[in-house]
């Protein structure tokens, strides 16, 4: 199940939908089926926390199967798309257990554990999960915008703009 709370109709629509097709690149027809996703549009979560989005899975199952969302939006249409397939690929490493987040800043990372706090000091840059959110992310992007772009050219009714 997915919700969309936040900003105006046409880019609630437009995010919904790819939201959709980001599932079903990420996971599986079963795993789609006990997903709870909701997305909330932000225009301030920039300002007001210096972050573009984030992904926080509710605990309560582990691995989670229910996740909030916040993108911001005052940006490029296409850059809120890149930034919801982003944070949907965390939702995808959370949700096949790949990505767990402990207490005390600790990761574990494909059954590593990764300290994110003293020795290991693992920066934004470095983490691996980052590298797949952003190259993995940057391609769903790019397949969602060409999908788009292909559906306007056969005539079809395309809300928004990209
Ligand atoms: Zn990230």
């Amino acid at each position: 199940m997915v919700t969309v709370e936040g900003g105006d109709e046409v880019l609630q629509e437009q995010v919904f939908d790819a939201c959709f097709f980001f599932m079903r690149e990420l996971f599986s027809s079963q795993m789609m089926k006990n997903l709870k996703i909701k997305i909330i549009l932000n225009d301030d979560l920039y300002k007001e926390e210096d972050i573009y989005g984030y992904c926080e899975p509710e605990v309560s199952s582990s691995p989670p199967r229910k996740f909030e969302i916040a993108v911001y939006t005052k940006q490029r249409p296409s850059r809120i798309i890149y930034d919801l397939a982003h944070e949907m690929v965390h939702a995808k490493q959370y949700a096949t257990g790949e990505l767990v987040d402990l207490i005390n800043d600790e990761t574990r990372w494909h059954g590593e554990l990764i300290d994110c706090n003293t020795h290991d000091n693992v920066e934004y840059w470095d983490a691996p999960w980052e590298w797949e959110a952003h190259g993995r992310g940057h391609g769903l992007g790019a397949k969602w915008k060409r999908l788009r772009k292909r559906a306007q050219w056969r005539g079809e009714k395309v809300i928004g703009k990209l």
